[in-house]
């Protein structure tokens, strides 16, 4: 048995997957290659892939049914592939429980870094929420147990609700979390024009007082109209 990482593509387009193929195994990684829904299914069962990276326009069912059935009982990271630029395709693909998305035309570069990104986070979130656990990334290091945040060893005061969102987005590192997920987590209820509005806000004055300049992804990603991502490493 080799000890690479298995990664399953499921894509019907045979250039992007043989593209996405050649990359990975060039860069270490074990390619399985899959064209449809019901392939991917009896490829995953057979080869418990690390991580899959799936097309949601395919010949036989849409990818997100896939996603759908895997989440009943399975945290396997999940990259979506879309051509679609189209909001609610991804905010679906993500809400139902995929890791993160791409949009094609995508470049090499692009994809393999959110390749190493899912797989690291994987193993990371694997290691669970450890009494006394502490969040450390860059200059960043959060304090779950004093629920304190420090960026240089300077301790950022936030409120309850910033504080929350950062632990909570800590907590799902890597992974892009839609409007939906990081409201109903932080105040319940569903996301509307007003709560989208009130986290917006919120997440503006986190920025802030982590010194981000404007336009600058300071640990946080903010993907317009879908959601953040916390990030391992400032990208
Ligand atoms: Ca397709």
């Amino acid at each position: 048995m080799s000890n690479k990482y298995r990664i399953l593509i499921v894509e019907d387009e045979n250039n992007i997957q043989t593209f996405i193929s050649a990359l990975l195994e060039a860069n270490g990684y074990q390619a399985i290659t899959a064209n449809t829904c019901y392939q991917a299914e009896m490829l995953y069962g057979s080869y418990l892939p690390d991580l899959i990276i799936l097309d949601l326009g395919l010949p036989d069912k849409d990818g997100s049914e896939l996603i759908s059935k895997l989440r009943e009982n399975d945290s396997v990271p999940i990259i979506v592939l879309s051509a679609r630029s189209k909001e609610t395709d991804k905010v679906n693909a993500l809400d139902l429980g995929a890791n993160d998305y791409i949009t094609k035309p995508f470049g090499s570069a692009e994809l393999l870094a959110r390749v190493r990104s899912v797989l690291r986070n994987s193993r990371h979130n694997e290691l669970g929420r450890l009494p006394n656990a502490k969040f450390i990334v860059g200059d960043l290091l959060i304090d779950y147990e004093a629920r304190q945040i420090f960026v240089k060893d300077e301790e950022i005061k936030l409120t309850q609700t910033e504080y929350n969102i950062i632990a909570f987005l800590s907590e799902h590192s890597g992974k892009m979390m839609t409007y939906a997920t990081i409201i109903k987590a932080i105040w319940g209820g569903c996301a509307d024009e007003s709560s989208i509005k009130k986290l917006q806000v919120n997440m503006a004055n986190i920025r802030k007082k982590f010194g981000a300049k404007p336009g600058e992804d300071y640990y946080i990603t903010n993907e317009l109209g879908v959601g953040y991502r916390m990030n391992e490493k400032p990208d």
